[in-house]
């Protein structure tokens, strides 16, 4: 079985049930199982400033799907929930990215893993971090970035506090 880490984003619309539809539908995959979902972090944009803040979490799934079939199923999720690719960096209703494949270095035209740009981002960081506090590779990724940044500043605020997959589903 492998263990995959999942970062996902939304700021636009219902964002808490944008993200509550994405873990459902990772959930209804026979394929996947959904093994801890961070508490939901509000973050100011970056990159494309002039939008709406976002909402972030990370999960942990185990699955015995290869990653680029698990890329494929975050990208008929993102499909699913409606998104629109306009700008790069834009809003977005929903965005699913591969943090992690175990302990493997990919790198394709469509696959980079770990994800390129988790180690600059407090805001993929603070949830997986909270979600993986022993994962060697989190461990190495966040220590640094997260001393060197003052996460106030990078604009990660605890929006709620999630302490079971039933209660960030609301139920
Ligand atoms: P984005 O618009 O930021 O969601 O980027 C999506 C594109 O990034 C897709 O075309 C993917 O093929 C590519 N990509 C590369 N590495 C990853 C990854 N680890 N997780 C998700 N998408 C990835």
């Amino acid at each position: 079985m492998n263990e995959v880490y999942l970062s996902i984003g939304t700021n636009i619309g219902e964002r808490e049930k944008n993200l509550q539809q994405a873990v459902q539908a990772l959930m209804e995959h026979s394929a996947v199982r959904v093994k801890h979902v961070s508490s939901i972090y509000e973050t100011a944009a970056v990159g494309y400033t002039e939008q709406a803040d976002f909402l972030n979490i990370a999960v942990a799934i185990e699955t015995k799907l290869i990653a680029r079939e698990m890329l494929d199923i975050c990208q008929s999720i993102e499909n699913e929930l409606g998104r629109v690719r306009e700008i790069r960096w834009g809003p977005r209703i929903i965005d699913l990215d591969i943090l992690l494949y175990n302990q493997e270095n990919i790198d394709t035209e469509s696959l980079i893993i770990p994800h390129p740009r988790m180690h600059e981002r407090a805001f993929v960081l603070v949830p997986l971090q909270e979600i993986a506090p022993s994962n060697g590779i989190v461990h190495e990724k966040a220590t640094h970035t997260l001393q060197a940044f003052n996460i106030e500043q990078e604009g990660v605020k605890l929006w709620k506090k999630v302490d079971s997959i039933e209660e960030f589903m609301g139920n």
